[in-house]
């Protein structure tokens, strides 16, 4: 079933998620329906909060639905190494209409649960190191906005509030 993605401003995004303990058929159709949501919207990753569940929980796709291997499931994850620096363009569901450049790590190593709360280690380079740590981010109650200082920040900021406020959010 395909969910309501939550924009920012609502307080699930903005709070950190609770650590998964159950690992039980909520969870399972839980991550079915964050799959299908993700691939509707479409995107390359979504994480629970953004479906205004707040559990340590994401999927990400980078190819957006196009090869199915490329699908990543994690509960419960953590940065375990991460390694050097890309700044690109980036979006995100709970803010359309919105992109910017934000600086992530060129490489990043998660350790985390698979749907079936077996271990699993991911290892993401350049577009997955980026989707990962946007996702992780999630978790933690943060917006690819609160990874940006300045201006564009402000903007940004101050556009979607000017929306929220004219009932177009
Ligand atoms: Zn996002």
């Amino acid at each position: 079933m395909i969910r309501p993605i939550l924009r920012h401003g609502a307080d699930a995004l903005h709070q950190p998620a609770r650590r998964v303990v159950d690992f039980d058929d909520g969870l399972q159709t839980l991550i079915d329906d964050m799959i299908q949501t993700m691939h509707a919207a479409p995107g390359v990753g979504l994480a629970a909060p953004q479906v205004g569940v707040g559990l340590r929980v994401f999927v990400a796709d980078p190819s957006a639905g196009r090869s199915i291997g490329d699908l990543v499931t994690v509960v419960n994850p953590r940065v375990v190494e991460q390694e050097g620096a890309q700044r690109e363009e980036e979006g995100c569901l709970s803010l359309p209409g919105f992109t910017a450049r934000v600086t992530r790590p060129a490489r990043l190593i998660v350790q985390g649960y698979d749907r079936e709360g077996t271990e699993i280690t991911i290892e993401g380079e350049t577009l997955l190191a980026r989707v990962l740590q946007h996702e992780l981010d999630h978790l933690d109650g943060k917006l690819f906005v609160d990874r940006m200082q300045g201006l564009r920040r402000e903007q940004i900021v101050r556009r979607v509030r000017k929306l929220q406020r004219a009932g177009k959010w």
